[in-house]
């Protein structure tokens, strides 16, 4: 979906002009090869840029600045291989507006016990130069994630990806536009909120459309890219033959093709990375789409029914960040619940838009009654999805704020057949049981839409928050309900 080799991270090392010219030539070398292996790391999914070393406060200053501007740049690393006397750092951290990590490690793993002098202590100084650095960034309030480890384990390859993905997002959110077909569903709260406040905290705009203008562009669409389509569906999904052409109820899923194909058309030529859409407001429409919307979230589209516009962001952002990542990050909601005291468990769906990369096997295309929104009964992909380690993560307006909250999850295999029912679903059971899962999430504000994703931890979530600068909340394997209270409490008090 996107290629995040294209994206760049800055590697920019930190120093002094204290030690003269050969130690200084040592340092550059030693700097480039950190940033060359990180580069090169198969688990880092961006490229890693070496950056001339920084030696003062003009150095860091213009390094900075350009790293703001860089459109490719969506963030710098930064590493303080001797000591930078961090009063260097200020001007430059005061207009850095990317993604910071500040990588504590040092060239050397071991301690050369045989050989170690004085030299050698003046060129590694990282152990004291990095906490003079972080004192600054710490003075100065600033968020940054610290990953620390030697700069050949792995763990530390990782961690450093993880917070890419999460600058990824981040950096795709920078300018992107969502489209909202109708407002928001009657009545509903969390789904609504602060489109202003989310431009200007976010980066991205939320602005309507009239159905009709969308409309407009289905009915547009060509005879030959409808057949074109329908010959697609019926090559990759299970499809009944009342619903393949010359079929009794073909109808229905030729509508539903042409649906795809004009959502598709207004999307890319608005340059639009997702879209809600609303049952109540479908004039002009024969069917709420359901297919389409299925197959433009696997596209790499954000989505989320009801006018949820923010959901609809942060599935987009989701999917960014696992771009690459065997599993799918998915549009969802909380739909059922399975009490059975031995094997609790939550069943989740949507009314139809259920995204197919979560799809475990061949997809069945269906046609079956809506039940409410009045339109003729829509198309859409009936699956079942995979077991495994998941999560659900939720952006709610607060008023004051805006909060991310996730809930790992144990994704479990649907065993039973499920035949009458008509979506595709996925079964999990929440951390730490069911109980606390989902009387943290209902304490907490959660709400009823997610982004599900399968190859997305709680560390991607939680860096995402902590660039964004919002509230963080996990509910997870050590989460006891009455120190999760407590959490939430003390949060008000600090985002008053
Ligand atoms: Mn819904």
């Amino acid at each position: 979906m996107i290629d995040l080799k294209k994206l760049q991270v800055w590697f920019i090392t930190g120093t002094q002009d204290l030690y003269g010219e050969e130690t200084l030539k040592q340092v550059a070398i030693h700097a480039e090869e950190v940033a060359k292996s990180l580069n090169t790391n198969e688990k880092i999914s961006v490229s890693v840029v070496y950056k001339p070393i920084v030696k003062n406060t003009d150095e860091i200053f213009e390094t900075l600045q350009s790293a703001n501007t860089d459109e490719n740049c969506i963030g710098v690393i930064t590493w303080m291989h001797t000591f930078s006397p961090a009063k260097m750092w200020i001007r430059g951290l005061n207009v850095l507006q990317k993604p910071l990590l500040h990588l504590h490690t040092q060239f050397n793993r071991d301690i050369p016990w045989s050989s170690i002098d004085m030299d050698f202590m003046n060129l590694n100084q990282s152990a004291h130069g990095d906490r003079e650095f972080g004192f600054m960034v710490t003075r100065m309030r600033k968020d940054r994630k610290v990953v620390v480890g030697h700069w050949q384990d792995e763990e530390v390859a990782s961690q450093i990806d993880t917070w890419c993905r999460a600058a990824a997002g981040w950096h795709d959110w920078q300018g992107a536009k969502f489209a909202r077909f109708g407002d928001n569903m009657r009545y509903v709260a969390v789904t609504d909120g602060d489109k202003v406040e989310a431009e200007m905290k976010f980066g991205f705009s939320v602005n309507t459309y009239g159905i009709g203008d969308l409309v407009a562009v289905i009915n547009a669409v060509d005879e030959e890219s409808i057949q074109n389509l329908l010959k697609e569906y019926e090559a990759i999904y299970e499809i009944a033959d009342d619903l393949k052409a010359g079929g009794a109820r073909h109808s229905s899923v030729y509508e539903a093709a042409k649906i795809e194909l004009g959502l598709r058309k207004f999307l890319e030529e608005g340059n639009f990375k997702g879209f809600s859409d609303t049952f109540e407001d479908l004039h002009g429409m024969i069917q709420l789409p359901g297919i389409a919307a299925q197959r433009l979230m696997a596209d790499g589209y954000g989505f989320a029914g009801e006018g949820d516009w923010k959901t609809t962001a942060l599935v987009r952002a989701c999917k960014v960040m696992g771009s690459g990542l065997a599993g799918g990050n998915a549009f969802m909601e909380d739909y059922t619940y399975h009490f059975d005291p031995e094997n609790a468990m939550v069943l989740g769906s949507h009314m139809l838009e259920v995204d197919a990369s979560l799809a475990k096997g061949k997809a069945s295309l269906e046609v079956h009654p809506l039940g409410i929104g009045g339109k003729a009964d829509p198309a859409r992909l009936v699956f079942n999805v995979a077991g495994g380690d998941a999560l659900n993560a939720s952006l709610i307006d607060m008023g004051n704020r805006f909060r991310l909250l996730v809930n790992e999850v144990k994704a479990v295999e649907v065993e039973q057949d499920l035949p009458n029912l008509p979506v595709a679903r996925v079964l999990w059971k929440p951390l730490p049981d069911m109980k606390t899962g989902c009387a943290a999430w209902i304490y907490a504000g959660g709400a009823h839409h997610t982004a599900y994703s399968q190859n997305l931890t709680a560390e991607h979530l939680s860096d995402f928050a902590n660039i964004a600068g919002i509230e963080y909340i996990n509910i997870g394997i050590d989460t006891k309900i009455n120190q999760f209270r407590n959490e939430l409490q003390w949060n008000e008090v600090f985002y008053k």
